[in-house]
């Protein structure tokens, strides 16, 4: 076994528990590097190294990995290659999925795109939280922008792993007490940095248990009968926002997720117009983000009420759109005017030229169709700007904002405006 800073120490010198009881400081993550090439293994170490990653173990097949799974401290990341002598990458993946191991996982490989992506997709179905797969070489780069995401990928699998799922009476009193809130994230122009709009996205804020994100409740209120009234609360509230905004001298759109079931339960024509007449909001400022899926289950209703908005000057975008099926059907048939680009590709794309592609494909087939573009997964300014490249419209990621509540979007702007505008005009 070929170990590399082994002993307990982050890189700050510190024992390993003594970051651990202050908050302010973020842990050094402990790395396991899985490679049957010593070479790979000392450079992946020297790389991590460079980047103030100093627990960094290294072993070079997969029964050593598995005993260490078996017998140390927990890892935060396990990098691994896929073809291994003993056990291959994928067995290994069993393995730790097996384990339960919280580490999230990086694949490597020299064996082509293609298995790297059957690989991590087998591994996220296996539940593990999947940081991404790389091509060899690995270099200081990837492995500086992995590990910039470590926190955060991880934490929505974790989360789902956990199975947390509100309970039904639990959302229904929720509800009530007004502790859905909506939250926003700011989507910017892909050219000038302006800010375009915001989408609106459901928290819920409880008392005891803090900020609950909705893939912990949105499925739960689906099932059993709650959504239409979440759905509602969220349109509502977004075009209060909106029209506050306008009267305030900020035009900017505003989009809501909305399952198309709410849309035809919920005669949603009527409602918008009638909301935005009373807030000082135009219906052109607002767009509603519809699935594929949805739209699939009752395409002759789904076409009725999509038209009828349209026809009120409501926008409409497909969502997540590359991740469903016959996308280019219901493109040519519903009356979308916005094509969003799901996180998954947009993340992935500059490091695997099959995303890259996909994204550059559907910012050119809705140019093509008239379409605005909306990229979201937008992690860094190189993102950004592969994207402005590519012609798209309008951007979206942690790179300018996570999402937060929507009383602060005003002052969030006031302050970020400059930064941004100038940042991509540099670049
Ligand atoms: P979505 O519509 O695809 O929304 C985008 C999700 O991607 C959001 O997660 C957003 O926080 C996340 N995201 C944006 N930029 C980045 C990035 O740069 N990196 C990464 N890793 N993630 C990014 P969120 O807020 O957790 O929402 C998850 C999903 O829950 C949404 O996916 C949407 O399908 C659903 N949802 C959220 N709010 C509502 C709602 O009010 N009604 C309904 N029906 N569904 C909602
Ligand atoms: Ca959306
Ligand atoms: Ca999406």
């Amino acid at each position: 076994m070929l170990a590399t800073g082994k002993t307990a120490t982050n890189a700050t010198g510190e024992p390993d528990g003594a970051s651990k009881n202050r908050t302010t400081v973020r842990p050094v993550p402990r790395v396991l590097v899985i490679d049957d090439d010593s070479f790979v293994c000392q450079t992946m170490a020297a790389l991590l190294g460079k980047l103030g990653v100093t627990q960094v173990v290294t072993v070079s097949d997969g029964p050593q990995a598995v005993h260490l799974l078996n017998e140390s401290a927990p890892f935060d990341l396990i990098i691994s290659d896929l073809a291994l002598p003993k056990v291959d990458g994928i067995q290994l993946m069993r393995m730790i999925a097996a384990r339960q191991q919280q580490a999230a996982v990086l694949y490597m490989s020299s064996a082509g795109r293609k298995l790297l992506d059957a690989a991590e997709t087998l591994a996220g179905g296996r539940g593990l939280r999947v940081l991404g797969a790389v091509e060899k070489p690995v270099t200081l780069e990837h492995l500086r922008r992995y590990l910039a995401i470590l926190d955060e990928v991880p934490r929505r699998a974790a989360r789902q792993r956990e199975g947390y799922e509100a309970s039904p009476a639990d959302l229904r009193k929720a509800i009530e007490n007004e502790e859905i809130k909506v939250y926003v994230q700011p989507q910017l122009l892909a050219r000038s940095g302006d800010l375009h709009g915001v989408e609106a996205l459901a928290r819920w804020v409880s008392p005891t248990r803090g900020v609950i994100p909705p893939d912990c409740f949105i499925g739960v209120a689906e099932r059993n009968g709650l959504i239409d009234q979440i759905t509602e609360l969220m349109v509502s509230r977004s075009i209060a926002a909106c029209g506050a905004w306008r009267r305030a001298g900020l035009k900017i759109r505003i989009s809501v997720n909305t399952p198309v079931s709410s849309l035809s339960a919920l005669s949603m024509p009527d409602i918008i117009s009638e909301a935005s007449q009373r807030r000082g909001m135009e219906t052109e400022q607002l767009t509603l983000e519809v699935t594929e899926s949805g739209l699939m289950r009752d395409a002759v209703r789904s076409l009725d009420v999509l038209t009828r908005l349209r026809l009120r000057n409501v926008g409409l975008a497909i969502d997540d759109f590359g991740c469903g099926y016959s996308s280019l059907q219901q493109l040519k048939r519903m009356p979308f005017d916005e094509l969003k680009i799901d996180c998954s590709f947009v993340m992935a794309m500059l490091d695997n030229a099959e995303s890259r592609s996909i994204v550059k494909s559907s910012i050119d087939l809705a140019r093509g169709l008239g379409l605005r573009t909306v990229a979201e997964g937008v992690e860094s300014l190189a993102h950004w700007q592969a994207l402005a490249q590519m012609h798209c419209d309008v951007v979206q990621g942690y790179y300018i904002a996570r999402p937060f509540p929507v009383e602060q979007l005003p002052a969030w702007w006031a302050q970020h405006a400059p930064q941004f505008r100038r940042e991509i005009k540099a670049g």
